[in-house]
């Protein structure tokens, strides 16, 4: 089933198109990567679609709701999460604190954790912690976490409103290599299980050719390929604008093989 359809998303910042009748569907239960090299418009896109940027013009299904130009809490309500939505009192509280309050979020209580409301929820949000490999950090504060764990209780609270849709713009920015094919590779299997649909961008092309499902690529603007890795990988196109780049598309063997990328 289709559950995000982009058709001719534009936006212009004083004159400049920064994304330029941009198309594409997203199936649920299904990892998209949108990529392509800096200033392309990957955040752009992102911004219209969970609401902090109206767009020029174009529209977003998602879920048989046209969600272009609403407001980002009320796109939220209906069911696009995102990761990196950390509150200001995140390394205050325990990673089941932060958890809980996302629960009790969800539900638009308002709240305190002070007191016997503690215990609000705590079943749930220990079986969310426990589904991102959190467990055992449960009572530890958000404060002396590593860095890769603070992304899976991300990845947890963003749960905790039972996402359609999950967006997730550079979720492994700052991670080491091993981290960020965890971190996808969990995603991946969460989204499988749960049939969310999930957009994300990701600098590594070996951490998206071996994640996507499918592969968008946007160069100034403009949707410039699409297909799954193998298509993306051989696409001239694509490598053209990734060149000088740095980027590897080539597969490890035919690389080691001694050919240049
Ligand atoms: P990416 O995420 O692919 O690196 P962005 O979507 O952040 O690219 O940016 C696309 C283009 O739009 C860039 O040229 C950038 O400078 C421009 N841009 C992004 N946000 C704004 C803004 N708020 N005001 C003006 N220009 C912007
Ligand atoms: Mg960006």
């Amino acid at each position: 089933m289709t559950l995000l359809s982009v058709a001719h998303l534009s936006k212009s910042f004083d004159g400049v198109k920064a994304v330029d009748d941009v198309s594409f569907d997203l199936e649920a239960g299904q990892l998209l990567a949108l990529i392509g090299p800096n200033g392309a418009g990957k955040s752009t896109c992102f911004n219209m679609i969970n609401g902090q940027l109206g767009p020029s013009s174009g529209s977003i299904r998602f879920d048989g709701h046209e969600i272009a130009g609403m407001r980002p809490r009320d796109i939220w309500r209906l069911g696009v999460g995102r990761t990196f939505q950390i509150a200001a009192t995140f390394n205050s509280m325990t990673v089941l604190e932060n958890v809980q309050m996302a629960l009790l979020s969800h539900e638009r209580r308002i709240f305190s954790l002070f007191g016997r409301v503690a215990s609000w929820r705590e079943e749930e949000a220990l079986a969310l912690l426990e589904l991102v490999g959190m467990t055992e950090h449960a009572r530890r504060s958000c404060a002396v976490l590593a860095y890769g764990d603070v992304k899976r209780v991300e990845l947890a609270i963003a749960l905790a409103n039972h996402p359609k849709l999950l967006l997730m713009d550079e979720p492994t920015a700052g991670m080491a290599p091993q981290e960020r094919n965890g971190l996808m590779a969990l995603t991946a299997r969460l989204a499988k299980e749960r049939n969310i649909g999930v957009l994300f961008t990701e600098h590594s092309m070996d951490v998206v050719f071996s994640h996507a499902d499918w592969l968008i690529v946007l160069a100034r603007g403009r949707l410039i390929a699409r297909g799954d890795a193998e298509a993306i990988r051989s696409d001239p196109r694509v490598r053209e604008v990734y060149l000088g780049t740095g980027a590897s598309f080539a597969p490890r063997a035919v690389l080691s093989a001694g050919e240049s990328a």
